[in-house]
């Protein structure tokens, strides 16, 4: 980093008040700090098919470590709970899926849902199941099966203008049909037009586990909604310290820079930050 570079440019600029603080209380007052993560894209290399996903075993033995020490470690995905506890592999882990509507307790091994959402799984399907699949096809675009969230993805097509112009297509519809949409790094979701996001998540995680000091690592635009939850619960005096770090990525959106307190470089620069913890 260059001397004058702003000191969210790296996550070597530990001098920023709110990592300073993070890590502090993290030694100090470890059962009362939270950790929360996203998987893809932050504890996970960004690949271009996302069933190819992986993440590092020295990633998850570091989080094995850090749940035994810290209140809670979380791992917060757009990925089904089950799915994100398959990639990440650690047990004492509390995973958030499906963007918080989804809970799996590393205690009872039970995933907890959002019981209005469960009403929505078949609609969603249904819409999903009416798109024309020979131009999906055509056009690289991918359906990922998320239960009541429907996923398309078109990293990697060869074709990906024509891909964004029937993803637009598709938004219109769902709209119209009352669903929820969301947008991420070439993957838009369906959603029931029920509220949760991995703000609402997050929130419900620190009020039961009585965390004080949380931190939220995140790349992607839905990352934000924690953010906004940490610092909002920071605002109204139920978190000491709220800490949003944000990753690095050639597709960084810039919302993400300007909301993070700090950034990181990468999935690299997670674990780097981890092993300081
Ligand atoms: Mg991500």
């Amino acid at each position: 980093m260059l001397p004058d570079e702003p000191s969210k440019a790296t996550h070597s600029a530990a001098d920023a008040g709110p990592l300073r603080d993070w890590l502090s209380a993290a030694r100090d007052n470890p059962r009362a700090v939270g950790l929360f993560c996203d998987v893809d894209g932050t504890l996970a290399p960004v690949v271009p098919r996302a069933d190819e996903a992986r993440v590092p075993v020295e990633v998850s033995r570091l989080l094995g470590r850090l749940s035994a020490q810290l209140g809670l470690v979380a791992c917060v995905s757009g990925r089904t709970a089950a799915d994100a506890k398959r990639l990440v592999g650690v047990g004492g882990v509390v995973y958030a899926g499906a963007h918080g509507a989804e809970l799996l307790n590393p205690a009872t091994g039970e995933i907890e849902r959002t019981p209005e959402l469960e009403a929505w799984r078949e609609p969603v399907q249904r819409f999903v199941n009416a798109l024309d699949a020979a131009e999906m096809r055509r056009n690289g675009v991918r359906l990922e099966d998320k239960g009541f969230i429907q996923a398309l993805h078109w990293r990697g097509s060869e074709e990906p203008e024509q891909a964004e112009q029937f993803v637009a297509r598709v938004v219109e519809d769902a709209t119209a049909q009352g669903f929820e949409i969301h947008h991420g790094r070439m993957v838009l979701e369906i959603r029931p037009p029920v509220h949760f996001n991995k703000g609402v998540a997050v929130a419900g995680l620190v009020e039961s586990y009585a965390i004080e000091h949380a931190a939220y690592v995140g790349d992607d635009l839905t990352d934000l909604d924690a953010f906004n939850a940490l610092r909002r619960l920071h605002d109204d005096g139920a978190l000491t310290t709220a800490l949003c770090i944000g990753v690095s990525s050639s597709e960084q959106p810039q919302r993400l820079v300007e909301a993070a307190d700090v950034m990181v470089d990468g999935p690299g620069g997670v674990t780097d930050l981890l092993q300081t913890i």
